[in-house]
């Protein structure tokens, strides 16, 4: 079968976390899928909800303030998963219900300040100090987990990372390093884990991930430069 639509990629993607949570001894419910639409117009997010996707995740939020407002029907949770500016907090915090991509305090103390409801929200750790790449190192994210933990409205709910795109994108490569987020996110004792992209997301189950970011393997290879983080 030649697979084309969003559905049909997304009942594939279904069946590959099912299989890699039983691999682990865990249910596939612990796992949710946030459909990652950036780059693909506001039709390929009506497709995926279409087809059973409560989670969309965007990175960037001018596209996603282009995309959101016309989409507000659709029974979805909105998750913010790249860098976000402090000067668009407010337009953020306007788009959506959760924000994975908390990588400095700085950012922290402006949307508590600018946040008018309870605002859900990861710290994204950098776990191999990988340069030019945003987010708390490991050593500093207990500290910052107890700051943000203290603003207002800020509900840190776990820990995000985006893995190294290592030169052959060998999914085994990164293990330790969603291995070693694991720990960090057991020593806080918080619950969520946002770890696993097209190319590793099986490996990042199988080492605890409760959310895993999925562009490509569910809306097809992306033909504008998206970004890839
Ligand atoms: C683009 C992106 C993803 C999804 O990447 P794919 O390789 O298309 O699955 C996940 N997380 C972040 C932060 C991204 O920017």
């Amino acid at each position: 079968m030649r697979v084309t639509t969003v559905a049909d990629r997304l009942a594939l993607v279904q069946e590959r976390v099912a299989r890699a949570a039983e691999r682990a001894g865990r249910s596939p419910a612990e796992v949710t899928i946030v459909a990652v639409s950036k780059s693909f117009p506001a039709s390929a997010i009506e497709e995926a909800a279409a087809a059973g996707i409560a989670h969309i995740g965007e990175n960037r939020v001018q596209e996603a303030a282009a995309k959101i407002p016309s989409l507000r029907h659709l029974p979805v949770t909105w998750h913010l998963v790249g860098h976000l500016q402090t000067n668009k907090a407010k337009t953020a915090l306007d788009l959506f219900d959760i924000i994975h991509s908390m990588d400095s305090l700085r950012l922290a103390e402006v949307l508590s300040h600018r946040a008018e409801r309870a605002l859900p929200v990861l710290l994204e750790v950098n776990v191999v100090g990988e340069a030019g790449k945003f987010g708390f190192s490991p050593q500093e994210a207990l500290q910052a987990a107890e700051a943000v933990a203290r603003l207002p409205r800020l509900e840190v709910r776990g820990l995000m990372t985006v893995a190294p795109l290592t030169r052959l994108r060998r999914a085994e490569e990164v293990r330790p390093i969603f291995r070693d987020l694991r720990r960090l996110r057991d020593a806080l004792g918080l619950p969520e884990l946002s770890m696993g992209m097209t190319d590793d997301f099986e490996v990042a189950i199988e080492e605890g991930a409760t959310l895993v970011r999925i562009g490509r393997a569910i809306f097809g290879e992306r033909q504008t430069p998206g970004g890839n983080p």
